[in-house]
């Protein structure tokens, strides 16, 4: 038998390499999980002989994708809980959560995720009255679809002595049965959570859905202590097959982990950064601004997090070889992290320290991200889903540093591209239409949101070494999709036809 024998040949493709060179080849052989060689497909199959060869009938292959900002683990309660998303109105997410509650006997809370009350007539924030008739004796708290925002019962306020604590609470705001970012964590002991088997169940649901797009990898944004035993036991038993980089909130037991671990890795599980706060969000007018809101002249917004314990965080960070990763999405706390960054950069300039969402920026600081090697992480469709009232919070002068993902990408010359998920819909493709088309943002090229969402991404993680391009040595971690990825306006369907990690197939589309 002549050639080398490999584990699985994949050939007859247009393999989209996004290395240095951006080359495209017809096909690779793979071994023990790797790539051992890309090229022309006589090459390859001269070359090479494997059990298993498949041809790719022409389809294009690229890196397995990453969201480089999502939330499996909340995606994972939406899924256990009643679903919001997409209610006209607070009539009619009132009638959801009375249909749950037909469907769940022996409710012992009910816990909803989605509302947005930027899509209902008249916008108003939703108040309680009706849910406390409906549910008085158990806790219920629906959050907002940012998770930045949270409608309570009274029972919940009364059990969590929510008013007593009222004073001391810093970066938070209460309105009756209406929570706004730091508030939220005031009642969140009070109520029950769901049984881990459940959460690691729905988390499996969630890996399906990111598989069937061809995405590989996520970017964890903010976990828990007890979470990580979750991702190990999923990842020891094989179950989780996604390659997870996780960042930890900032919690004493997660300091701890950090500190006795450094940078942690197993098999496909990556802790080694931390996720802080700098604000909340836009749509809740927690968004920490330089100038007051444009629709709420009283209010800039709210800093969510310390000036002091972040600087810690990121000196922590810094000596235990951990990255920072801040949600700022206001001008006034990009310009904050911005600052803050510029004493780390001075201690290590390469310290890829990432500022998430980045949505606001004073043209004067722009120049910041590069002058500080700043990595900017940004979310394309949440431009989409906030043009109907960006301007109206912000003015239009303002909108010239918003959403400006170009600008960005020219700074640091390289972004990071995710979804927030389930704030946003996983789909990929969606991400795509909104970079390439959205009229409210910068708009990016087809391959600058590709290699945003592959080779920048694993830049982000540092992971650049092992994956993000189709390259000799690198992780056989790839994608095969069944129609070709175009920016076409109104693409937004498309699905994996086969996808790889780490040369074993996770996903396989069924002939429809
Ligand atoms: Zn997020």
């Amino acid at each position: 038998m002549k050639g080398q024998k490999v584990d699985l040949i994949i050939h007859n493709a247009a393999i989209h390499c996004l290395d240095d060179a951006n080359s495209t080849e017809q096909a690779m052989a793979i071994l023990d999980g790797r790539i051992v060689e890309v090229g022309p497909e006589r090459q390859i199959l001269n070359k090479y002989r494997s059990d298993e060869t498949i041809d790719a009938q022409g389809k294009e292959v690229y890196p397995g994708l990453t969201d480089a900002h999502g939330h499996m683990l909340m995606y994972a309660k939406q899924l256990l809980g009643v679903d919001l998303r997409g209610v006209r109105s607070a009539q009619e997410m009132i009638h959801r959560c009375e249909q749950y509650k037909a469907t769940h006997p022996n409710l012992k809370m009910l816990v909803g995720r989605g509302w947005d009350q930027s899509l209902w007539a008249g916008q108003q924030m939703p108040t309680n009255t009706e849910l406390n008739q409906l549910f008085p004796n158990i806790p219920v708290c629906l959050y907002r679809i940012d998770g930045h925002a949270a409608l309570i019962n009274d029972f919940l306020i009364k059990k969590s002595k929510l008013l007593e604590k009222l004073p001391t609470l810093k970066g938070g705001e209460v309105d009756g049965g209406l929570l706004i970012d730091n508030a939220m964590n005031l009642v969140q002991p009070f109520i029950p959570d769901y049984p881990k088997k459940d959460y690691l169940k729905a988390l499996l649901q969630v890996q399906d859905e990111l598989l069937q797009y061809g995405i590989t990898g996520v970017h964890e944004a903010g976990i828990d202590f007890e979470h990580i035993a979750w991702f190990q036991e999923l990842v020891a038993s094989e179950r989780l097959k996604l390659n997870v980089y996780a960042m930890l909130m900032d919690a004493p037991e997660n300091r701890s982990f950090a500190a006795k671990n450094g940078p942690y890795h197993f098999k496909n599980l990556t802790i080694r950064s931390f996720k802080c706060f700098a604000d909340g969000a836009l749509g809740s007018r927690g968004a920490l601004l330089k100038a007051p809101y444009h629709d709420h002249p009283e209010s800039r917004g709210l800093l969510l997090t310390e000036v002091e314990r972040m600087q810690n965080l990121a000196q922590f960070c810094l000596k235990h070889n951990y990255q920072m990763n801040t949600h700022s999405i206001g001008d006034s706390a990009n310009a904050l992290i911005l600052n803050l960054y510029a004493s780390i950069y001075k201690q290590k300039p390469d310290h890829r320290f990432r500022i998430e969402h980045a949505q606001v920026v004073d043209p004067i600081d722009f120049q910041k991200f590069a002058d500080f090697a700043v990595f900017p992480s940004v979310q394309p469709t949440h431009a989409v889903s906030d043009s109907d009232w960006a301007e109206a919070r912000l003015g239009k002068k303002r909108m010239k540093g918003a959403y400006a993902y170009k600008t960005l990408l020219q700074q640091f010359g390289m972004l990071a591209l995710g979804t927030d998920f389930p704030v946003e819909q996983t789909n990929p493709f969606l991400t795509i239409q909104a970079a390439v088309h959205h009229s409210t943002a910068e708009a990016l090229t087809l391959d600058e949101v590709l290699k945003g969402m592959t080779i920048w991404a694993a830049f982000a993680a540092f992971q650049e070494k092992e994956l993000g391009s189709i390259e000799k040595g690198k992780q056989a971690t790839f994608v095969i999709f069944e129609n070709p990825v175009t920016a076409d306006q109104g693409q937004v369907q498309n699905y994996a036809w086969r996808t790889f990690i780490n040369g074993k197939c996770v996903f396989k589309l069924e002939a429809l």
